[in-house]
């Protein structure tokens, strides 16, 4: 029996299937208080990847018994709208889209200044309108960027960027299609100004050589997306200056 021939993922002059070179993330746009119904909001494309962050809060905690007496909680959802896949997606939230919500809330808890706000609440949305993977790491982005936007203190923006492994080269910011047919894929968020990584997850095999590499990677994506979210929030507010670098 004939085996389906699969098209390789990168060519012999190190392009990749939309002709990008290995290093080259998809075309960005970055775009911050989109929305008039939030108290914060941005939207991020990257190349057919589109999501939208909303945030409302800070406000009195509900429940009330899980209010802390010192900080502010934050509540986080990301979810897939049932058309951004191919296929459709079940509407209500899968145990994928839990987890996505949990590391992405953990990566936000480290740049939020939670004790300025005790007993109160911040609830942050994420809604994935397409996805062409590296969605936890946009939605993630925007998240942060919707969080400046409101005017919730922070010691840092955040900005995320997945890099795989395709056909045993390093790439960044992977497409679908070399997400699922890579070796591996590694989701990285970073406060770049802190200084501290805030996401880091690893799906498959790299050598610690092509971790390193991977992860320098990364943080080149990481610093251009960290400008456009500068950028974006300096054309919605004069000056955008993090705390402590006043
Ligand atoms: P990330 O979006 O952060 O890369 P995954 O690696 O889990 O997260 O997913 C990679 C991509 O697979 C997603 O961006 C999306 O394009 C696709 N995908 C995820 N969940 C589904 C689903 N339920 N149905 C179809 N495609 C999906």
């Amino acid at each position: 029996m004939l085996e389906k021939v699969e098209h390789r993922l990168i060519t012999e002059d190190g392009r990749r299937i939309d002709g990008r070179a290995l290093d080259e993330m998809r075309p960005v746009r970055i775009e911050a208080g989109v929305l008039d119904r939030s108290d914060g909001s941005a939207y991020i494309e990257m190349g057919k990847t589109k999501i939208y962050a909303a945030v409302y809060g800070p406000k009195e905690a509900h429940p009330r018994h899980l209010a802390q007496p010192h900080k502010a909680i934050l509540n986080c959802r990301y979810h897939m709208a049932a058309f951004s896949v191919e296929g459709r997606k079940a509407p209500g939230m899968t145990r994928r889209e839990i987890e996505l919500s949990k590391v992405i809330r953990e990566a936000l808890e480290s740049i939020v200044i939670l004790e300025e706000f005790p007993r109160s609440a911040i609830d942050i949305f994420i809604e994935v309108i397409q996805a062409d993977a590296g969605t936890r790491t946009a939605g993630l982005t925007a998240a942060s960027l919707a969080l400046a936007d409101a005017g919730i203190p922070i010691l840092d923006l955040c900005a995320g960027i997945a890099v795989g492994k395709v056909e045993g080269r390093i790439v960044l910011d992977p497409s679908e299609e070399e997400d699922k047919r890579g070796e591996a894929d590694m989701p990285v968020a970073m406060a770049p100004r802190l200084g501290s990584i805030v996401l880091l997850q690893l799906n498959g095999r790299m050598t610690s050589s092509e971790f390193t590499e991977a992860l320098n990677l990364a943080k080149k994506g990481i610093g251009v997306l960290y400008e456009l979210q500068r950028k974006a929030l300096g054309k919605k507010f004069a000056t955008f200056t993090p705390a402590g670098e006043e």
